[in-house]
């Protein structure tokens, strides 16, 4: 028996990119998966894929900082698959610029994609984990939170998405105490670089407002505190998150897990 069968799975962001991945992953282990995206054909896209290989899966539109689609999303995964066992908070978008220079509307964008969505998508997903699964005890489950390195440190330009990023371990640590005795354990994963449209977008506007080549902003930016000069993979992110979703107990929770190819170390 595959190590997550009869489990379920919601990824939001998982048309592209890390969650597609970690859609996939959590399949192939077993998982019933749910793809939830702002971009509908592309979610059903992935469900199509994962239903072809033989998995589960369901594609659904969702806008994370919409809560009434949130909730209305999480309540469609239950319905057609029973309950709910793993939420991985992943959508997310980029938007650089100086501090001086941010629009406010561009502020309130990430933050509420990145920190609302994080917050409703787990108020949710909580209202199945917490409910008794018949035994006198809850159901329980697993809140992985897309991080980044930038949950650690601060690059220049980034000040909404470093400010989200960070804000993500408070919440992390937050659900781990209040869920311990509930059964729910709750993550991040901090990746470094990976080539994903959101990252592949940033090396034309990087180079400009730094005022350097786009083989520098690779080279330099991205990978110069690289331990090999290698950009993490979607794969090496997927299989961590998979990691984090099968261990059995809370030993494990709470935790900010850095995939980075050493870019920061903890
Ligand atoms: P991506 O652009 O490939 O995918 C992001 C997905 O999120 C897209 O499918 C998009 O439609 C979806 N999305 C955007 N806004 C949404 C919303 N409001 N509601 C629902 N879905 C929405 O990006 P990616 O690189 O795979 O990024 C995924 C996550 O990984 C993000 O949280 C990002 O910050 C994080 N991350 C990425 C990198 C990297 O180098 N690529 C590094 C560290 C962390």
């Amino acid at each position: 028996m595959s190590s997550m069968e009869g489990k379920v799975a919601v990824v939001t962001g998982a048309a592209s990119g890390i969650g597609k991945e970690i859609a996939f992953e959590l399949a192939r282990a077993g998982a019933a998966v749910a793809i939830a995206d702002l971009n509908h054909d592309g979610a059903q896209a992935v469900a199509a894929q994962i239903e072809q290989a033989g998995g589960r899966a369901l594609g659904l539109a969702m806008d994370v900082t919409d809560e009434a689609a949130v909730n209305a999303g999480i309540e469609a995964v239950v319905q057609r698959f029973g309950g709910l066992d793993v939420l991985v908070s992943n959508a997310g978008i980029q938007i650089v610029n100086p501090i001086e220079q941010f629009a406010y509307a561009d502020w309130k964008k990430m933050l509420a994609i990145h920190l609302d969505g994080a917050f409703l998508t787990t108020k949710a997903a909580l209202l199945h984990m917490y409910r008794d699964d018949g035994s006198g005890n809850s159901r329980g489950g697993v809140v992985i939170y897309m991080g980044s390195v930038h949950s650690h440190q601060a690059s220049p330009l980034k000040s909404a998405y470093v400010t989200a990023k960070h804000g993500l371990l408070g919440l992390a640590r937050t659900l781990a105490k209040e869920g311990g005795r509930r059964g729910v354990r709750s993550h991040v994963v901090c990746p470094g670089f990976v080539r994903t449209p959101l990252v592949d977008r940033q090396i034309p506007e990087q180079a400009r407002e730094l005022g350097i080549s786009e083989d520098e902003v690779i080279g330099k930016v991205m990978l110069g505190n690289t331990v090999d000069g290698v950009f993490t993979t979607v794969e090496d992110v997927a299989r961590t998150v998979r990691f984090l979703a099968e261990f059995p107990s809370a030993a494990l929770t709470g935790q900010s897990i850095v995939v980075s190819h050493g870019w920061h170390m903890q």
